[in-house]
């Protein structure tokens, strides 16, 4: 193991650091953080919201973010749509307009439902609002796609590394806009470990506040060689060819989709149980006779829903065979 504070840790975060602004499209400074998603998620509200923050709500990860933004003792209010839907800019567009909002949260890749929301559309409703911040959850779809954090105007976009980057659990990235530094500014009670203001003073010289997870950085020095290795083009054409391949399936198989048509993620599918399978029994039969795990349906919709990931190191190779042990275990 390297020390943290020594020049072998800095020659490792300076190495890294160019290709995590390519892939998040960002000139600013990108920070390694010790902990899940939720650790930036929660962090994001503690350094940026100061008025009121509008939570954009179609799911079991964004519905949960309001309750983090409340639990934070913050003024939080929901946008809520019904899971399978996504988030309409014009109505993002007129909760914005009523001014009680300085702050907002949007998941771009709703992993419960298999939503993908329309984040270019709703990035530009921001322009217009320039005093507001905006954070993006892209924990399930960093890398998969193309997401460019500069152009966009995204204020802090945040992904753990378990999912879309298939590295082990434990571990996160985010970036921050020159306006999101200026807001933490005047927040108090940023805390420390997850103070923006710290991870970009340390960052200036190749560090992090507290003591990182160095092996998890090592992991994500080897996952970025692969994904350059293989070329970003690449990475998000398999991604979406590997998705065709379970819309296809689906289609044949005579299922629905959860997820409203012109809003599915390209990263995961969330089928509706519309055949009324038993679909606990199902993922078990295809653990036990093909080792392969699937989720039987997040939270409230376990059972009547099932989820095929396609992201992170899936191929053509692997998600054909995933879907050939369905039909087989069907
Ligand atoms: C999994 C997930 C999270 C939470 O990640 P943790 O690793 O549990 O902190 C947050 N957002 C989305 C969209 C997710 O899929």
């Amino acid at each position: 193991m390297i020390g943290h504070r020594g020049e072998d840790f800095k020659n490792l975060y300076r190495a890294i650091h160019p290709r995590l602004q390519t892939l998040f499209g960002t000139k600013q400074p990108v920070f390694l953080s010790t902990s899940s998603a939720w650790g930036v998620m929660e962090a994001s509200i503690r350094n940026l919201a100061d008025r009121g923050v509008l939570c954009c709500m179609c799911g079991a990860f964004s519905d949960k973010w309001f309750d983090v933004a409340k639990r934070c003792g913050k003024e939080a209010e929901p946008l809520q749509v019904d899971w399978g839907q996504h988030i309409d800019p014009a109505a993002v567009d007129r909760q914005l307009a009523t001014g009680k909002f300085d702050t907002v949260t949007l998941i771009h890749n709703e992993t419960s439902t298999g939503v993908m929301n329309p984040l270019e559309e709703i990035c530009s409703v921001l322009t217009k609002y320039p005093d507001v911040a905006l954070v993006v959850d892209t924990v399930s779809s960093f890398s998969a796609v193309k997401i460019e954090v500069d152009a966009l105007g995204i204020d802090v976009m945040l992904t753990g590394v378990q999912k879309a980057l298939a590295l082990p659990p434990g571990f996160s990235l985010f970036s921050v806009s020159e306006k999101g530094f200026e807001r933490a500014k005047g927040i108090r009670n940023r805390g420390f470990y997850f103070d923006f203001l710290e991870f970009k003073k340390e960052q200036a010289n190749w560090m992090t506040p507290s003591t990182p997870s160095i092996a998890h950085i090592h992991a994500l020095q080897s996952k970025l060689e692969e994904i350059f290795e293989e070329g970003l083009d690449a990475r998000f054409a398999r991604h979406a060819h590997t998705n065709a391949l379970v819309h296809d399936w689906v289609h044949s198989a005579g299922f629905d989709f959860f997820a409203e048509e012109g809003f599915r993620s390209k990263t995961l599918t969330c089928v509706k149980n519309n055949k009324g399978i038993d679909v606990l029994e199902f993922a078990r039969k295809l653990r036990e006779k093909h080792h392969l795990v699937i989720d039987p349906g997040y939270g409230k919709i376990r059972g009547q829903t099932f989820r095929l990931s396609n992201m992170g190191d899936e191929t053509e190779e692997t998600v054909s065979h995933l879907l050939a042990c369905i039909d087989d275990v069907m």
